[in-house]
């Protein structure tokens, strides 16, 4: 290989997506069909990541809107949803999922201007994995019986929601799309942060004519989903974010009733053998740390790889990671985009000093960053031992930790050498190595010669601290029926 340096010796121009989309001043609560002002009064500013500045005021739900909204999920629930024919109740699913599809770029593009994510992302991954699970869930609406053949499935009631702000789109397509197939109705709390494009889909609802209360979205912090979580007045709970909030979260459920399913953080291995093909691996490698600015649950943080590859491998790395382009989420060359605010990047930079002052090494893309906003350059550490705090806890960001194994009996023991269990990847040329690995591995998701690849078809979930509970594919119509 040669020792060009890619980055700087081929330019690209800039490629700015042109279409022109506007966020509104501000955004309200969607409660019983229809976009209200807070009974407060109060809102809070969404920042764009990329600039810095806030471009959004976001409605601050009281505990009387989550009231207000959980009451119209019930009566929608009770008198309309759980009524309804299942064949009709799928039919509104395929109106919101064509919708998605005809309004994608939009969508695509108020999705990286609120969170960060380079548009490629966006338009290539978010959106249409968004339309996918709309599609998906809408096919199953009137085949439950055939999922849970002879069990006669019935809906769970209101289901409580709050998703993160990684995938703001998909994490509640995630949840609103099985739990209104099964017949249950929502209340969804999405991240204080990206609120923008769940208030679009909420406008998307609308437009489908969704009854009224059949989804009811409210905005706010941590206080606003604590309240939602801890109501009376629902019947299930689904969270996905931080490990920490979701052991609060099963102390608030445990002894009520409620069901309750927990996505929660990871650290996962991705493994390569000495017998991987090695560029493909790579490239797996790089797309499954950085992808998204690394804000992803099941990001392989943790890259293992066989000790006689080990410096061909880094040094490969390193070449790469020249390459990836920082900057502008809107522009269409853009590899790695904005963090997602703030604290975030405080977050990150003070786990790579934890890396720097416990012994291990940095590498770091030269790469220029722009002047304003969130900005977090690629990298990774080589010289990292297990019990390195960026070799356990999550960093969320675009930083690997390299550790070496020698034996596949050593790779599997450092792989399960955490206390999150959501994802892992293995690279070899063998397919039998690849079961042997894969059985011994303790982690929900495990890729095999790829990384980061999802289908609505397919279960997606944790072990040990990385939650319960499983969302995607027929085992994610479970938690929203009683059987
Ligand atoms: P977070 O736990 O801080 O917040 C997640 C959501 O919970 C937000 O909407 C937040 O407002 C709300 N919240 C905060 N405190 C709450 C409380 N006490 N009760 C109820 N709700 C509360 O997490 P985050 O920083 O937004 O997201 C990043 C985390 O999410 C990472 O740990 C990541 O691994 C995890 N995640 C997991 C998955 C998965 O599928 N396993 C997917 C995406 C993100």
């Amino acid at each position: 290989m040669s020792d060009l340096k890619f980055g700087s010796a081929f330019e690209y121009a800039p490629a700015p997506e042109s279409t022109p989309v506007k966020l509104k001043k501000q955004y309200e609560l969607f409660i019983d069909g229809e976009f209200r002002a807070p009974s407060g009064g109060r809102y809070f500013g969404s920042v764009n990541p990329a600039t810095g500045k806030r471009h959004a005021r976001i409605a601050k739900a009281e505990p009387a809107d989550v009231d207000a909204a959980i009451q119209s999920a019930r009566n929608a629930y009770s008198k309309v949803w759980s009524k309804m024919a299942s064949s009709e109740r799928g039919k509104y699913l395929f109106r919101i999922a064509r919708i998605i599809q005809e309004k994608a770029r939009e969508l695509a593009i108020l999705e990286s201007m609120d969170g960060g994510k380079p548009i490629k992302e966006s338009r290539d991954v978010d959106v249409p994995l968004v339309a996918a699970h709309f599609f998906y869930y809408a096919g199953w609406a009137d085949k439950l019986d055939y999922a849970f053949p002879g069990r006669s499935p019935k809906p769970v009631g209101v289901a409580g929601q709050v998703i993160p702000w990684n995938f703001p789109l998909l994490m509640a397509a995630w949840k609103i799309a099985p739990a209104l197939a099964c017949g249950n109705t929502v209340v969804l709390k999405p991240a204080e942060t990206t609120s923008v494009t769940v208030m679009h889909l909420a406008e998307i609802f609308q437009e489908a004519g969704l009854p009224d209360g059949v989804v009811n979205i409210v905005t706010g912090a941590g206080d606003t989903g604590e309240y939602l979580v801890g109501h009376d007045g629902i019947d299930k709970v689904a969270f996905t974010g931080s490990t920490s909030v979701g052991k609060k979260i099963a102390e608030t459920v445990a002894g009520t009733g409620k069901k309750l399913t927990l996505e929660l953080g990871g650290k996962a291995a991705n493994i390569v053998f000495d017998d991987a093909p090695i560029e493909q691996a790579v490239e797996g490698v790089i797309n499954g740390i950085y992808f998204n600015q690394g804000h992803v649950c099941c990001a392989g943080s943790r890259l293992l790889v066989q000790e006689s590859i080990h410096d061909d491998f880094v040094a490969r790395l390193e070449r790469r990671i020249e390459t990836l382009r920082v900057g502008d989420p809107l522009d269409k060359n853009t590899d790695i985009g904005a963090i997602n605010s703030k604290e975030q990047l405080g977050r990150i930079t003070s786990l790579i000093g934890s890396g720097i002052d416990e012994g291990a090494t940095l590498h770091e893309s030269s790469c220029p960053l722009p002047d304003s906003g969130y900005w977090c350059r690629p990298s990774f550490f080589t010289n990292v031992s297990p019990s390195h705090r960026i070799a356990r806890e999550e960093i969320f960001g675009p930083v690997l930790s390299v550790l070496t194994f020698r034996t596949p009996a050593e790779a599997v023991s450092r792989a399960n050498d955490t206390c999150y269990g959501l994802s892992a990847g293995i690279w070899t040329d063998k397919g039998s190595k690849i079961f042997q690995i894969a059985d011994q591995i303790q982690a929900g998701v495990i890729w095999a010669n790829t990384f980061n690849k999802f289908d609505p078809t397919s279960p997606f979930g944790g072990y040990l601290e990385s939650g319960f509970g499983r969302e995607g594919g027929m085992h994610g119509l479970m938690p929203y029926v009683q059987i």
